[in-house]
């Protein structure tokens, strides 16, 4: 009856988050529920608003009371789902609408579920339903007519879970009610399949319950990969929704991604790593012809050394070294060269070095061996030079320069290189190991040796040098001998000597062996022999230095007494000055250098009073030495601090092996060395006043321009000794020089390469190495020509920092600046109240050509005459001409007094300016010294630094205008 008032219901829209388990709208033949009593819920067909046939239940016995209708679904498998939605449709009448059914009209239904595992009969077991709730219309209709269609339909949704059965049953109740169920719809929610970030999640019920989240593990899409610990996940909501997605897949090497997928990469580019975004296109030199690569291959003849990364350029190997020149001093071949033309598209070549030995044809050639020593190194040189030391004398060689970069072991292509082939030339001979005394008495000593080992030639004579052990100014005394034995005569009985001997070929003189000692016998009586006699030799020769004194400056004469048979010439002696340095780094046993060189003190005769700074190896303390019959003297320990390794040590002693070889008043003098005990030592004579930029400091102002010279003609007479010895200083700068209690200066800090390491003022520079770069000179920063001209240039240094008290060379200018001005012709100006001639003397050591630098002989000679004529000295305030450095301000740019002192960074003193007057630069200008002191300015440094600047705008205004400022 009630069939048509259900056509109007609107077909809710399908959910796409839901599964659906019953919907009997969807269904067209009878749904065939099981109603009860049977004269109960009804089922009619009907059409719903869109006119299609639906099935509904209608119930209408509004008219009798106690009415109990069920209706009963079939039963329903839930499935995976734990959360059920009911929604229901329905129509119900309103009770008022109807006449005469007061009492017994109802308005609302029961709505109930039962959990079972399978059907059940068709009987209904009220007791075992639970109920959902009692469902009213939120409206009801009124009027009677169907055919108007005002019925309203009412939906309602209820929840039930969570289901733990495998299916379950809804039932109706109705108690007198007029419903119309238009439609029943049990679905539940789920998440459906999705991709997100390259991760496939799959579907996935919602949870229970309403606030539970289920989490859900991705699955990467094919060609992608679970980025590193951040596997991809994403939670599945209540309503079926996707949230929080978290980590991700992502394209592997060879793929990238377009949208949900991951590509291959096209012909001719790559990925190489899952974390690339893009596909590259392959780098120079390099193809693949295949799609999905992770990197491209190297066209022929290039290639990628392991550790470059394939975004890198295919590379090859260098071509050959350039201009290849050597130089041969004795058996000793220093090579030099120019970087090849094509460094092969890389930038970490190195060089290395090939030695062959060649008889007289070319096919004769064989590897040098291991007893040939390559300074720096045999390979991996990274600048283009090397030194090989330790060659044959009279032999052929051929040496190879190759440039190697990181592909080169990888190339099958031939090796490319520049060659040059040498004879080595005579060299001097090699040690005398081992001095014998054979015979000891009052005033001689018999001694014998053994030939050198490598003799280099044939040895025509042997020199014997020896002196007093115990005597303060060591007097050197020499005899020669032809054969392997001598007697030494005139001695003094009882008196220890130290004797050395050395070998004399054409090649010249080998370096003296190891010393020996011996103390003469004690003399009962009788008179002293004064003739000097060698056995198996008639030459008699006696030499000696002696001390003089000129002008406080001490200096040590060499004197001889020659009795020279007739078929010797005076042009054949040579002379113990001739004496030339060994690098100690020579000596393959480094132990073997320092004990040539250095005298190993007890540890006993030492006492450390104090530390006085620190080195580069440990601490460098102040203590005494005293030795058996000598007075204790302050001397300097620098010590090798706990836990060295063999290199340090070896380093360390490495000093004492080069200072042990120097004997001369403007040197540090080397007492010894303590190597048996610990902690090891290097012994120096003490130098009260330390070094000499700090005590210059200290003093600023406080030393005669005669003082200051003199401290520089030390100097100067130190090198002149060293560069005599063939020793090149490298790191020549005032710090590295020390002054005694004396004001005597002396020339330390001696090393090899590891000197300069230690300077803080070394920086790298282009050229590699590290380079003390204010201090030396072009073509040593340039190609590291490290020579005593490039030492005089660094002498020259050392003059501005002495006549300047310390101040730093070119400022604060940087070094890139600094390298930059000296190409361009800058040269530091004189100092302030810095004689001419002095600063003409440090022009002159800063030539930009080498060979027009002075010698040390020759600036100790240009010193000693200005010390001869101090007037020569003198100079007037502000005569010194000088040109400002390149960053001096432009005094034109300055509109005020206080920008000029700005710039200056002596701002400081605005008001002291200003308060007395001088508001123009004008007026600066025309300031004395005495004008400068006189506004309280108390340092000297800071009067010397607003001097030094008044006197360059001085320079500048007589450029500019052309005027002179009267002073
Ligand atoms: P060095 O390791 O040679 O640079 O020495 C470090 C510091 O120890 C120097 O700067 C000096 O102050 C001090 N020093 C080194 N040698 C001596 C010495 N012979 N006499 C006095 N002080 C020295």
């Amino acid at each position: 009856m009630h069939g048509c008032c259900l056509l109007g219901a609107a077909a809710a829209a399908q959910n796409s988050r839901e599964v659906i388990l019953l919907d009997s709208k969807a269904q067209q033949t009878e749904l065939e529920w099981i109603s009860s009593p049977s004269t109960g819920w009804e089922e009619i067909s009907g059409l719903d608003e869109n006119y299609t046939p639906i099935r509904t239940y209608q119930v209408c016995q509004v008219m009798e009371s106690n009415q109990n209708n069920w209706l009963r679904t079939n039963w329903i498998e839930k499935g995976d789902a734990q959360r059920i939605f009911v929604e229901l449709k329905f129509t119900l009448r309103d009770c008022n609408s109807l006449p005469g059914v007061v009492g017994t009209c109802k308005e609302t239904f029961n709505l109930y579920y039962q959990e079972t595992d399978a059907e059940v009969g068709r009987n209904i077991r009220e007791s075992q339903y639970v109920k959902i709730d009692t469902i009213a219309a939120d409206e009801s209709f009124t009027q009677g007519d169907l055919g108007e269609r005002k019925m309203k339909l009412n939906t309602e949704l209820r929840i039930i879970g969570p289901l733990s059965r495998r299916g379950f049953y809804l039932a109706f109740q109705d108690v007198g009610a007029c419903i119309a169920l238009v439609s029943v719809k049990v679905y539940y929610k789920k998440c459906w399949s999705i991709i997100e970030n390259l991760a496939t999640f799959p579907d996935t019920v919602t949870g229970s319950e309403f606030s539970s989240l289920v989490e859900v593990e991705g699955t990467c899409v094919s060609d992608a990969e679970e980025e590193a610990d951040n596997s991809p996940k994403m939670h599945c909501s209540a309503e079926g929704e996707w949230l929080v997605p978290i980590g991700k897949c992502i394209c592997k090497a060879g793929f990238h991604q377009k949208g949900d997928a991951c590509e291959p990469c096209g012909r001719g580019f790559y990925k190489s790593s899952s974390q690339d975004l893009q596909c590259s296109r392959c780098p120079a030199h390099s193809y693949n012809d295949r799609e999905g690569s992770w990197r491209c291959d190297c066209e022929d003849g290039y290639y990628r050394a392991l550790s470059d990364p394939p975004a890198v350029t295919c590379t090859r190997p260098p071509s050959a070294p350039q201009n290849l020149v050597y130089n041969i001093n004795q058996t000793t071949v220093s090579l030099e060269w120019s970087s090849p033309a094509d460094n092969g598209g890389r930038n970490d070549v190195t060089y290395r070095i090939m030695c062959r030995r060649c008889g007289w044809e070319p096919e004769e050639c064989l590897p040098c061996g291991g007893n040939v020593g390559y300074l720096p190194a045999q390979s991996g040189l990274v600048d283009a030079y090397v030194t090989i030391t330790d060659l044959l004398a009279h032999a052929n060689y051929t040496f190879e320069v190759e440039a190697v970069n990181g592909v080169s072991d990888l190339s099958r292509t031939q090796r490319l290189f520049a060659s040059v082939s040498i004879a080595t030339s005579q060299a001097a001979p090699s040690q005398v190991s081992e001095l014998i005394k054979e015979k000891v008495q009052q005033r001689s000593v018999q001694l014998s040796w053994q030939e050198p080992e490598q003799p280099n030639g044939v040895i025509t004579e042997y020199e014997i040098k020896y002196y007093e052990k115990d005597q303060k100014d060591r007097i050197y005394s020499t005899v020669k001998s032809k054969s392997t034995s001598a007697t030494v005569n005139n001695l003094k009985p009882s008196t220890a000597y130290v004797f050395q001997i050395r070998a004399f070929t054409a090649a010249g003189y080998g370096t003296f062996g190891p010393r020996l000692e011996v103390t003469t016998k004690e003399e009962p009586s009788g008179t002293a022999s004064t003739a000097l006699q060698l056995t198996g030799c008639p030459v008699v020769l006696h030499c000696g230095y002696s001390k003089a004194d000129q002008e406080g400056d001490e200096e040590l004469y060499f004197q001889c007494e020659f009795h020279l048979p007739s078929r010797l010439r005076f042009s054949d002696i040579k002379f113990p000055g001739t004496k030339t340095y060994i690098d100690p780094e020579t000596y393959e046993d480094p132990n073997r250098a320092v004990h040539q060189f250095a005298k190993e003190l007890d540890a006993s005769c030492i006492k450390i009073e104090r530390v006085i700074g620190a080195g580069e190896f440990g601490e460098v303390c102040s203590g005494r030495l005293k030795l058996p019959g000598k007075r204790d003297v302050p001397v300097a320990i620098k010590t090798l601090k706990v836990g060295y390794t063999e290199k340090q040590r070896r380093d360390f002693l490495c000093e004492a092996s080069i200072m042990g070889q120097f004997d001369h008043p403007n040197v540090v003098h080397l007492e010894g060395v303590v190597t048996r005990g610990k902690p090891v030592m290097i012994v120096i004579e003490y130098m009260e006043n330390g070094s000499l930029d700090a005590f210059l400091r200290k003093h600023d102002g406080q030393f005669t321009v005669i003082q200051l010279v003199g401290m520089l003609r030390g100097i100067a007479a130190g090198m002149r000794y060293l560069s005599d010895m063939g020793y090149v200083h490298r790191d020549l700068a005032a710090r590295n020089i020390l002054v005694n209690s004396n004001l005597v200066c002396k020339v330390s800090d001696f090393g090899l390469s590891r000197v300069i390491d230690d300077d803080p003022e070394a920086v790298y520079t282009t050229t590699g190495g590290k380079i003390p770069v204010r201090w030396t000179a072009t073509e040593a920063i340039q190609y590291r020509k490290f020579t005593s001209s490039s030492d005089v240039w660094s002498y020259g240094i050392v003059m501005w920092e002495v006549m300047s008290y310390g101040e730093r060379p070119y400022w604060d200018m940087s070094n890139q600046d600094v390298i930059k001005a000296i190409e361009e012709g800058y040269r530091l100006p004189a100092p302030m109240d810095c004689p001419p001639g002095l600063h003409q003397l440090m022009l002159d050591c800063w030539q930009k050509d080498r060979a027009d630098r002075p010698k040390f002989d020759q600036i100790v000679g240009i010193l000693d005459k200005m010390i001869r004529n101090p007037n020569t000295l003198k100079t007037p305030l502000g005569t010194c001409t000088r040109l400002p450095p390149p960053n001096t301000p432009d005094f034109a740019t300055f509109r005020s007094v206080g920008d000029w002192l700005e710039a200056i960074k002596m701002e400081r003193y605005n008001d002291n300016f200003t308060a007395t007057g001088y508001s123009s630069l004008e007026s600066v200008a025309r300031m004395t010294i005495e004008d400068v002191m006189s506004l309280g300015i108390t340092l000297v440094g800071h009067q010397k630094k607003i001097m030094s600047s008044i006197q360059t705008m001085r320079a500048q205004m007589l450029h500019l205008h052309g005027t002179g400022v009267q002073v």
